[in-house]
């Protein structure tokens, strides 16, 4: 299983990733997660990437296409993921089928994760990530079973800053100008399912299995 989530931030990706992967033993590979675990190491790539993640653009592709090659191909390489949160760019996609070219290896499927803007927005505004293990909660459709600690792993939750409305706004753009053309991308190449992400949780999992049939 070598998977892409594909959609908008908020839509649903980390919660859907980790579901699968529970479900499938897959690995959640969530490039997002990546970049701030460099950012709370103090590395120089988290160094780098802290102040652009705080105002809702991209990091460079070249920095995320390294990084991702490493997680994928190097040692302790996964022999089943998600891909969530990467490719978010055409450059970061076309370097992705290099990488698979180079190591002889294929993509399975990609879902692209669909919802209205209003509700985007909302999820955002009410998503609390565990500060540890990174599983993201929300405070109505799926609070954790004590305020503010991780039901998995006792950690404390927080809104990540990114999440805050200013950032949201600027997020939402660079999504529509650099990451929805991949839709188009992925579908040309005959690998792209669509997935209605309105629902609870639960339900959009049951349609994303639909979809893996
Ligand atoms: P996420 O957790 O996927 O919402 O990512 C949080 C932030 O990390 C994004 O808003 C970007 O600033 C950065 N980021 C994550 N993944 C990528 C990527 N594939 N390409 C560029 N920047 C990324």
């Amino acid at each position: 299983m070598k998977l892409i989530l594909l959609g908008p931030p908020g839509v649903g990706k980390g919660t859907q990733a980790q579901k699968i992967c529970e479900q499938f033993n897959a690995e959640q590979i969530s490039t997002g997660d990546m970049l701030r675990g460099e950012i709370k190491a103090g590395t120089e790539l988290g160094k780098k990437a802290e102040e652009i993640i705080k105002a809702g653009k991209l990091v460079p592709d070249d920095i995320i296409l390294g990084m991702v090659e490493n997680k994928l191909f190097g040692v302790n390489k996964p022999k089943k993921y998600i891909l969530d949160g990467f490719p978010r760019t055409i450059p970061q996609a076309e370097g992705l089928d290099q990488m698979y070219g180079r190591h002889n290896e294929k993509l399975d499927m990609v879902i692209s994760l669909e919802a209205p803007e209003e509700l985007i927005i909302k999820r955002l505004s009410a998503r609390r990530s565990c500060k540890n293990c990174n599983q993201v909660y929300h405070l109505v459709t799926m609070p954790p079973k004590k305020e503010n600690v991780c039901d998995k792993c006792g950690g404390p939750l927080f809104q990540r800053e990114d999440d805050k409305p200013e950032t949201v706004k600027n997020r939402l753009e660079v999504y529509k100008k650099q990451t929805e053309p991949l839709i188009d991308y992925y579908d040309k190449k005959g690998l792209l399912k669509t997935v209605d992400s309105t629902g609870t949780p639960n339900e959009v999992h049951e349609k994303i299995l639909k979809a893996l049939e």
